[in-house]
């Protein structure tokens, strides 16, 4: 079998357009702020895509740029007024932070409504508990793209390959939701390819080149690579060795253009989200 490649650059183009055909007709302007501290350059690229997208989709879009050796209480200043900005329904904050500063502090600052990223505790809790809140980017954005194969999710075995909270643990919880079987691993899984194999529905978000061979994957598995990784010439590719993978699974995404696009076109859909959501608390 050769897989379906599902195409994260189609489906995140087709969310955009129409997010700016909703606000369009609607008349709206969402405003997305995004703070960046240091000159990280991996991060100065994503805060790059993020404001392009917000420019594309026609919201406003706000940069902050603070100096690396910004004070703590400067950056939670600025959070604040954000906070109470009304043109401002999303707030960002590219991580990693510096290291002088209070991340979790930080990130907890912005208000959930606020909370585009979905990385508070209180967005984090609503997952949790099936409650209406914002949704991390990058599994929001894996479901999507699950959704898009036209497969129920209802019974079928999942399995998360990874349990950080910015992809694995919301990622079990989402394909939860949908009502799948789910099995998390991570580095201590003993004997990983017997339970990847069992996997209808494999998602990889690892961190470690080409890690996922065919070997490893059921004929016919919907596998989703969210990896973000360079290989040893420099080349940006997934956690899923995809020219093997690809000969077994029935759809596969790529890297690049899969999750990644996917994960930005989630920011733009949260920013949407969360600007409806602060409507209705008026
Ligand atoms: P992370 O915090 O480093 O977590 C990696 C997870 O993989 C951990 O849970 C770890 O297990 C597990 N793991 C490591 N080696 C393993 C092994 N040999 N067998 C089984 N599990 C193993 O990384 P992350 O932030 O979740 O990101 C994962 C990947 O996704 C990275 O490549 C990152 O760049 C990428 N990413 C992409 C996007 C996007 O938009 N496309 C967004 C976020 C992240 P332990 O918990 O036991 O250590």
């Amino acid at each position: 079998m050769t897989a379906k490649i599902l195409d994260g650059k189609a489906m995140a183009a087709a969310i955009k357009a129409s997010l700016k055909d909703k606000i369009t007709k609607q008349g709206i302007k969402p405003g997305l702020a995004v703070i960046l501290v240091g000159e990280d350059p991996a991060s100065k690229i994503y805060v790059g895509g993020k404001e392009k997208d917000a420019l594309e989709v026609g919201y406003l879009s706000e940069m902050f740029r603070l100096p690396g050796d910004a004070a703590q209480e400067d950056v939670l200043k600025l959070v604040k007024e954000l906070n109470l900005r009304k043109d401002i329904n999303g707030i960002l904050v590219q991580l990693p932070l510096p290291k002088h500063l209070n991340e979790e502090l930080i990130t907890n600052s912005i208000e959930p409504v606020k909370d585009v990223d979905g990385f508070t505790y209180n967005s984090a809790g609503r997952l949790f508990t099936g409650s209406k809140g914002l949704v991390a980017c990058t599994p929001k954005g894996c479901i999507e793209m699950i959704r898009a194969t036209g497969v129920d999710m209802k019974g079928k075995n999942a399995v998360v390959i990874g349990r950080s909270n910015i992809v694995g643990k919301p990622m079990a919880i989402l394909l939860l939701a949908e009502h799948a079987t789910v099995t998390i691993c991570h580095s201590r899984t003993k004997d990983l390819p017997s339970i990847t194999r069992q996997a209808d529905i494999l998602v990889a978000a690892i961190g470690k080149t080409r890690f996922v061979k065919a070997g490893m994957v059921k004929e016919g598995a919907i596998v989703v690579d969210v990896g973000m990784n360079r290989d040893e010439n420099g080349k940006l590719c997934g956690d899923v060795d995809f020219d093997e993978v690809k000969e077994k699974a029935s759809f596969i995404t790529p890297v690049p253009g899969g999750v990644g696009l996917m994960t930005r076109a989630m920011l733009m859909s949260n920013t949407y989200e969360a600007y409806l959501m602060q409507q209705e608390a008026k």
